[in-house]
């Protein structure tokens, strides 16, 4: 079971965000803003290349939910998802990186 899937099982605490039924945020366990989250679906996917439309758009909605919950909806945030070994993924189970709370730094 992926480091992610044990999260989900509750193997493994987090500190968790914002959780439905298909969906769970938490606080990242090394974070690189002053707000970072990491949101996932609870049902393994490897990564972003094996999303469905149907998930993602489901996703979509939940980011949105946590974004208002963290109260940083209107200031702005970061979203990323690193896909495979080129893009930096370590955790192979599809996960949006969600950072805020301060000015961050242009990447691209
Ligand atoms: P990535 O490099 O995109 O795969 O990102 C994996 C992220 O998961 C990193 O930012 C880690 O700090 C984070 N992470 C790993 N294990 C945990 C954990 N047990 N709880 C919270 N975040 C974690």
């Amino acid at each position: 079971m992926c480091i992610f899937c044990k999260i989900v099982s509750g193997e493994i605490p987090n500190k968790t965000i914002l959780e439905d039924e298909n969906f769970l945020a938490f606080e990242d366990i090394n974070p690189q803003a002053k707000i970072h989250a990491i949101i996932i679906p609870k049902i393994h996917i490897e990564s972003f290349n094996a999303m469905t439309e149907n998930i993602m758009a489901q996703m979509t909605t939940f980011i949105q939910e946590v974004a208002l919950t963290l109260g940083v909806k209107s200031d702005g945030y970061r979203l990323i998802t690193n896909v495979g070994k080129n893009g930096g993924q370590e955790v192979a189970h599809i996960h949006f990186h969600l950072l805020a709370g301060e000015q961050l730094g242009s990447i691209v």
